[in-house]
């Protein structure tokens, strides 16, 4: 098989995306400030000590792999990784960390996946879909598997 081996990871400038606000912080008096994303209490957000790594290349092949065998996916993904974490952050590892979707970055989210009784990669969420999502702000575009809230 001629395999496909680019990264499922790029080094991204973190100046240039830098984060311009938090949900419910006080934007307006902490510009001086460090800024750390508030960490959420439902859910997951995930990136933020992986300053200049994005593994969005990661997030889109896991999304294309739905239904197929995990053990393929899983040493597949492996080999075009820095390191395995990031493959957590999506698919769950147990019963107990099964997420419908995983907030990535300021605003992008992805569905979440668990591995099935037969090993195969599955949606925790099937039904999920960015049409019927709604961005939490105005100023931020808002995605889940890259489509934009609100558009089919
Ligand atoms: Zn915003």
């Amino acid at each position: 098989m001629n395999k496909d081996k680019k990264s499922l990871f790029r080094k991204v400038n973190t100046r240039a995306r830098g984060v311009h606000h938090n949900f419910g912080g006080d934007f307006k008096y902490s510009r001086n400030q460090k800024r750390e994303s508030v960490e959420q209490t439902k859910g997951s957000m995930h990136g933020k000590k992986e300053r200049g790594l994005d593994y969005t290349p990661l997030f889109r092949f896991l999304q294309s792999k739905v239904d197929t065998e995990w053990n393929e996916v899983f040493s597949e993904a492996i080999s075009r990784l820095d390191k395995p974490e990031p493959i957590f952050w999506l698919v769950a590892e147990n019963e107990e960390d099964k997420k419908d979707y995983v907030r990535i970055g300021e605003s992008t989210y992805f569905s979440g996946l668990y591995v099935d009784n037969d090993g195969k990669l599955q949606l925790t969420k099937p039904e999920l879909d960015a049409k019927d999502m709604k961005p939490l702000c105005n100023c931020c575009t808002h995605t889940l598997n890259g489509k934009v809230f609100g558009t089919k």
